[in-house]
């Protein structure tokens, strides 16, 4: 008969197996998910040299020996680009590494001491690390499969907000003069989805996140492809039986089925492939960004947020367990680029962020996923300061900004809750961008990216 194994036993074999960890970023584009990965792997290759990472135990104790950069098992996927984005950073001046635009992974194998040393302890213990970076706007995907194409056009008619549909005109003047039922002309097909990717290209530098086709703006590969060439139709009047009755060649049988291609080659391939075998998730949102670029567009960032955190959402009945049963067991939350305000602010951006995901941040905790919220700097650019000012002291931060003028400044208040009218009246806010600092370590500087490596992967390296 089979003893169950001592624990000291356990502990061997698990030890003396290569212990292994898949660990995700994700935000939407702009968030900071490039600098996030490049300041990540920086840490962790400095670890006990010059990476200030106190709030990592296995850092601190002095366990943590170095990372080593491994070739990747996933020969069909880009490798993040780690030395274009350091050689960014290290020009004159430096520079911010070039975002990535689609799904890109680096392995690192850390060497570390255990913390407890036992009969059967190694002196020295592994993980291999795999990072995955991959676009937010991927998961707005999700969403999409609980449609077919009639509800998903209802669902798109819900953007009404003015200045979105002022970046939407050309493609709403087009989409308008056809019909459903006309048969379908391709060229015309092509030059309208073109002029609906346009819009949301330019809804995105406007600022606004609810976007969706998610791959119409990081295409990556299927740039030009057929699959990419379709769009809602706002005004349907006719009701969904005759709709779904017209033949193959009619305008409207055409979009349901790119739409339905779309969801069954592009989106579902993401979640089986990769999504689901993540064990960790960092899921990064500029909040200061969006506070600084004013209603609407915050407004936009909760609302894709929401659709956002449905990836998440491992309630037994939710859209994602059911189609693609995950095993994320950890999940962070972090407000990025906080060296954009005074420190006295940062447990602000903190409360800020939970208020803006409080709705999916209930259903984690229900659920039982265990999920921690950081503020956090992946590359510091800005140092704080204080200044004197009618003998008061003052909190300031000192920086470049990225037309090289040096600024000395106090960016403004957060607010730790959503933000109502008054704080928009008063116009509270406002920071320009800031150029990255010359270096004199190899290491980053960073705030608080040792608190999220805690919370990721400390409990690997005990
Ligand atoms: P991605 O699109 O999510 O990969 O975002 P990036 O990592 O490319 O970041 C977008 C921009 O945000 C960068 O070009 C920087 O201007 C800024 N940024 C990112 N991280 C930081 C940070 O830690 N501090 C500051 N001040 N700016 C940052």
């Amino acid at each position: 008969m089979r003893q169950p194994l001592s624990r000291e036993l356990n502990n061997l074999l698990e030890r003396g197996r290569d212990r292994q960890l898949r660990l995700a970023v994700t935000g939407l584009s702009q968030a900071g998910k490039t600098a996030f990965l490049t300041s990540l792997v920086n840490q962790l290759r400095h670890a006990g040299l010059e990476a200030r990472l106190d709030l990592l135990p296995a850092a601190r104790e002095g366990r943590l020996l170095g990372a080593k950069r491994l070739n990747q098992p996933d020969l069909g996927v880009p490798r993040f680009p780690y030395d274009p984005g350091m050689a960014a950073l290290s020009d004159t001046p430096p520079r911010w590494p070039e975002p990535t635009r689609g799904i890109s992974e680096l392995r690192l194998e850390l060497r570390f001491t255990p913390a407890q040393r036992g009969w059967f302890t190694p002196e020295t213990a592994q993980l291999t690390l795999d990072l995955f970076d991959y676009p937010g706007e991927w998961l707005l995907d999700l969403p999409l499969l609980q449609h077919d194409f009639y509800s998903w056009c209802q669902a798109q008619r819900q953007h009404t907000g003015p200045h979105r549909r002022a970046l939407f005109t050309e493609w709403l003047t087009a989409v308008e003069r056809l019909e459903p039922d006309a048969e379908v002309d391709e060229a015309t097909l092509a030059s309208v989805a073109k002029m609906y990717a346009e819009g949301l290209k330019r809804a995105k530098q406007a600022g606004f996140s609810d976007l969706q086709p998610g791959r119409f703006l990081l295409p990556g590969e299927l740039e030009d492809a057929p699959v990419l060439q379709f769009f809602p139709l706002p005004d349907l009047t006719k009701p969904r039986e005759i709709l779904e009755a017209l033949p193959q060649e009619s305008l409207y049988a055409t979009l349901k089925a790119r739409f339905r291609y779309y969801q069954q080659q592009v989106v579902r391939p993401f979640y089986r492939d990769h999504f689901r075998r993540f064990d960790r998730q960092i899921v990064l949102v500029d909040v200061l960004g969006a506070l600084n670029a004013g209603p609407e567009r915050f407004e936009d960032l909760s609302h894709a947020l929401g659709q956002l955190m449905k990836s998440f959402d491992y309630g037994k009945r939710s859209l994602l367990t059911r189609l693609f049963a995950p095993k994320i067991d950890r999940l962070a939350i972090a407000a990025t680029k906080a060296d954009h305000v005074t420190p006295d602010q940062h447990a602000n951006v903190v409360a800020l962020l939970e208020a803006l995901l409080a709705e999916p941040l209930k259903d984690l905790r229900y659920a039982n996923v265990p999920v921690k919220a950081f503020s956090l700097a992946a590359i510091r650019a800005t140092t704080a300061r204080e200044v004197q000012e009618d003998g008061k002291r003052t909190p300031a931060l000192r920086g470049t900004t990225l037309e090289g003028e040096e600024v000395l400044l106090y960016p403004g208040d957060v607010p730790s809750r959503l933000p109502g009218t008054d704080f928009w009246q008063r116009q509270g806010f406002d920071y320009p961008s800031f150029r990255p600092m010359h270096r004199e370590s190899d290491a980053l500087d960073h705030i608080r990216m040792d608190a999220a490596l805690d919370w990721l992967i400390g409990d690997k390296l005990q």
